[in-house]
């Protein structure tokens, strides 16, 4: 009866705080459901575990992003850079600005 207990406790939760603060976890591999208990409903995670590996896979996309256009932009990029023509290859920041890619810090 215990899991019935919790279900209604669940239940009485979702109904005090109202249905928008049910949310499913953002996380790729991960598919819990929480209930959003933060003052402004900007909770994505269901665990502080879910929410530090998304934001390590997030750094690390975007690393690789700036590791892509830094090749590109090595390997000749300035030939078919799509901005206006630069004498040389164009500094590495516009490239990536022009790559849809944010320069970030290091
Ligand atoms: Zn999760």
């Amino acid at each position: 009866m215990l899991v019935g207990e919790a279900l209604l406790g669940l239940a009485k939760l979702v109904c005090d705080l109202g249905p928008t603060r049910l949310g499913v976890c953002e996380a790729a591999s991960c598919d819990h459901v929480f209930v959003d208990t933060s003052p402004n409903s900007s909770r994505r995670y269901c665990s502080e575990r879910c929410s530090s590996r998304a934001n390590v896979a997030a750094y690390r996309a975007r690393r690789k992003a700036q590791a892509e256009a830094l090749a590109l932009w090595a390997c000749g990029g300035a030939v078919s850079y799509p901005g206006p023509r630069f004498k040389h290859t164009p500094p590495l920041r516009n490239f990536m600005r022009e790559a849809g890619v944010s320069p970030g810090t290091r």
